[in-house]
């Protein structure tokens, strides 16, 4: 018997380590853990992205039963739980799809390494991400840290392995893993295993609108006109679908592909963020550029709160702030200037935004959310240089001339409830930005 682990990938179809584990030709029993040592951690009992989660495991239950299978869930500490389930099914190996976040990489380690003590083998496969470190490499060696040579090669590498599909030549890497094709191999089971509910592990559910995961055609056929614009409903919001696995990237990629070059574009940064964690694991931690350590952050309590609550008096910064608290969202030219108002005018650590964001976002994917604020902080691979700091003023005026996007967020905007002076204004915001940075950071290279 083999053992597959869902983590990242609640899908049945297009799975690529299910697909190998199926293949085996040996009864295959899927498993899910809803992880303590996560959930615990989360600072609301009604979190969108625990419903999101509890409701696509759900699904994926669905998907095992109409093959007379059952997914068995658990909820708990993943080690303790692997080693019960090591010892009451003693499978023959595990399989499971890779994850590069540094508590993934420890927790399986510790998997990994309590079923070598019955030799057990713990197989992982790639499905998160489309390429690996190793396989987009410069070619002196080692990872890329600027974008535009990394996507070059990234694209050359698409298309260095082509196969016959129908008509036409597709990317093996884009190719779909038929995992309907041996579902025959999964264990067949008459009684199900339940699903716990929310309710059962001390969440309740949220109302919080969660997109569905296939936007019609027109919007990525518009993507690239549209997705600059906060007003307009143009991009896709494939974020938490891609998070989590409950679509597959090689698809995403195949539509993108056939759709917009901008939304591939889009999808080769994810990738590339993915790597830069993989290559260079610290970046979880700290500065890419360590030098930007030694920033003398001014840090002040009251000012990142009123960020926080998108009451800074810089409209575009309060209406995105308020979307990400009351939707979980916030669109990407938005998330740019929100982070540059926050790490250059009010001069408070990227990590404390990278950590609200993570706390807030449905989307929420440690390498991307990690890369985007070290970008907007000028601490991180291809970021833009610290003294390009941001102009609130000329991007209201680029991206939301009517201000439509302010007032669907900000309702007291344009009345005397709306304060007068932004928190910190741009020209002296920008001045001291330039001057603590330049200080800093000749201190450490002259040093
Ligand atoms: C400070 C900051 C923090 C961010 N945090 C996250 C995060 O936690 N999770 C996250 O997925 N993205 C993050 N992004 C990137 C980007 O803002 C979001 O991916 C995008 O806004 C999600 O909306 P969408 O799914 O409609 O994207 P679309 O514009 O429709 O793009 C399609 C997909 O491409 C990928 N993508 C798009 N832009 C980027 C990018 N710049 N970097 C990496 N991947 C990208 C995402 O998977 C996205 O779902 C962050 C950006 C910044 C500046």
């Amino acid at each position: 018997m083999t053992l597959f682990w869902h983590r990242r990938d609640l899908r049945f179809p297009d799975n690529a380590g299910l697909y190998h584990a199926l293949k085996r030709n040996e009864e295959v029993v899927p498993v899910f853990i809803f992880d303590r040592n996560i959930l615990d951690k989360l600072p609301s009992r009604s979190d969108a992205r625990v419903t999101f989660i509890q409701r696509s495991v759900a699904r994926l239950a669905e998907w095992y039963r109409d093959y007379g299978s059952t997914l068995l869930t658990f909820y708990g500490d993943p080690v303790e739980i692997w080693k019960q389930l090591r010892d009451e099914y003693r499978p023959n190996a595990v399989y499971t799809n890779r994850d590069y976040e540094p508590y993934a990489l420890e927790r399986d380690q510790a998997v990994a390494d309590l079923l070598a003590e019955r030799k057990i083998p713990f197989r992982t496969y790639k499905d998160h991400v489309i390429f690996e470190s190793e396989e987009v490499e410069k070619q002196a060696g080692g990872s890329y840290t600027v974008f535009t040579p990394y996507m070059r090669s990234w694209l050359r590498r698409l298309d260095s392995r082509l196969i016959r599909r129908g008509e036409a030549d597709v990317s093996f890497y884009l190719a779909p893993y038929p995992t309907e094709r041996y579902a025959g191999s999964l264990h067949q089971s008459p009684t199900q295993h339940p699903v716990p509910t929310l309710e059962e592990m001390g969440f309740s559910p949220t109302e919080t609108y969660l997109p569905p995961p296939d936007p019609p055609r027109e919007l990525l056929e518009a993507y690239g006109r549209n997705r600059d614009f906060p007003a307009v409903e143009g991009t896709t919001r494939w974020g938490i679908h891609l998070r989590h696995g409950t679509v597959s990237v090689r698809q995403k990629a195949r539509e993108a592909r056939a759709t917009n070059d901008t939304l591939l574009k889009e999808l080769i940064w994810r990738d590339f963020y993915s790597n830069v964690l993989q290559a260079h694991p610290r970046v979880a931690y700290g500065s890419f550029r360590p030098e930007y350590d030694a920033i003398p952050w001014r840090n002040d309590e009251e000012e990142f709160a009123a960020w926080c609550a998108g009451r800074t008096g810089v409209p575009i910064v309060d209406a995105g702030m308020r979307q990400l608290n009351e939707t979980g969202f916030m669109h990407n030219r938005v998330r740019m200037i929100v982070a540059s108002y926050l790490t250059k005018h009010l001069l408070i650590d990227w990590r404390w935004g990278e950590a609200y964001f993570a706390d807030k976002l449905l989307d929420y994917e440690l390498a991307s959310n990690n890369g985007g604020w070290q970008w907007a902080a000028g601490s991180g691979v291809d970021a833009q240089p610290y003294f390009r700091i941001f102009n609130y003023e000329s991007q209201q005026r680029k991206f939301d001339p009517e201000y439509r996007y302010v007032k669907r967020w900000v309702s007291e905007f344009g009345t005397p409830d709306y304060p007068d002076e932004p928190l910190v204004e741009h020209k002296f915001g920008r001045e001291r930005a330039l001057r603590v940075y330049k200080q800093a950071l000749q201190a450490v290279r002259n040093h």
